[in-house]
């Protein structure tokens, strides 16, 4: 079934990156296995899937010890700062940095790793309240707190937008990050601004976000169905 799903979502990635003039190969899909035990990432390892992003640290570290280095995994939860060494050692990228704190623990962290990290900065791009990351008029503002520290590599932005049931909605949201990535790549607060990381898309709206610029996807039940309710 796994091998279906991405197949399938595969080629809705071609399709519809061919039909708004944008390179496939730009779009990265990151394969979202959060509660999904490690059969079910070799499976789509084995279907070619290498790429995979994980909410929780400690969940993450016990995957990552059955499935060795084959793949690449990508936080994208909420991540306190006392985790942040462990955050360092697993993952490629650590998509949700949204504070000052968090990124001074990783920071340090990976200094003394002697390494460094990809990060992204989570944008709470329809100010809701109750979410994680910083106000879209504050971003720039944590940019400029984040370039001294040397072991980060900020590659782009990252967003959830609100949830609505017509994935429509989610559009000007994506415009909106879109647009803000292009302010600061302006700026040139990026490590690569000739190479700006938009993470924006799930299951219900990933084709959305790729018409408006994604180049990473992040997919979860599209791909491994339903996630179990513990
Ligand atoms: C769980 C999760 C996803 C995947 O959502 P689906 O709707 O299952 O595709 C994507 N991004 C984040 C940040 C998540 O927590």
């Amino acid at each position: 079934m796994i091998d279906c799903n991405l197949q399938d979502i595969r080629e809705k990635i071609l399709t519809t990156a061919i039909k708004c003039g944008r390179d496939p190969a730009t779009i990265q899909l990151v394969a979202v296995s959060k509660k999904f035990p490690a059969a079910d990432i070799q499976e789509a390892i084995r279907a070619g899937q290498l790429l995979f992003g994980e909410n929780y640290i400690q969940e993450a570290a016990q995957k990552k010890t059955e499935i060795g280095d084959t793949a690449s995994f990508h936080f994208i939860g909420h991540l306190q700062s006392n985790k942040a060494k462990l955050a360092a050692q697993i993952f490629q990228m650590i998509e949700t940095v949204d504070r000052v704190k968090l990124a001074t623990a990783l920071n340090k962290e990976l200094k003394l790793l002697g390494k460094s990290l990809d990060i992204l900065v989570q944008v709470n791009i329809g100010q809701e309240p109750q979410k994680s990351g910083v106000l879209p008029q504050d971003a720039e503002n944590l940019l400029k707190q984040l370039i001294p520290l040397s072991n980060l590599r900020i590659r782009g932005l990252m967003t959830i937008p609100p949830h609505h049931d017509n994935h429509e909605h989610a559009r000007p949201h994506f415009q909106a990050l879109r647009m803000l990535a292009e302010e600061l790549k302006r700026k040139a607060y990026f490590f690569d601004n000739k190479h700006v990381e938009l993470s924006m898309g799930m299951s219900s709206d990933y084709t959305i976000a790729i018409e408006e610029g994604a180049t990473l996807i992040r997919i979860g039940t599209a791909l491994f169905g339903h996630r179990p309710v513990k």
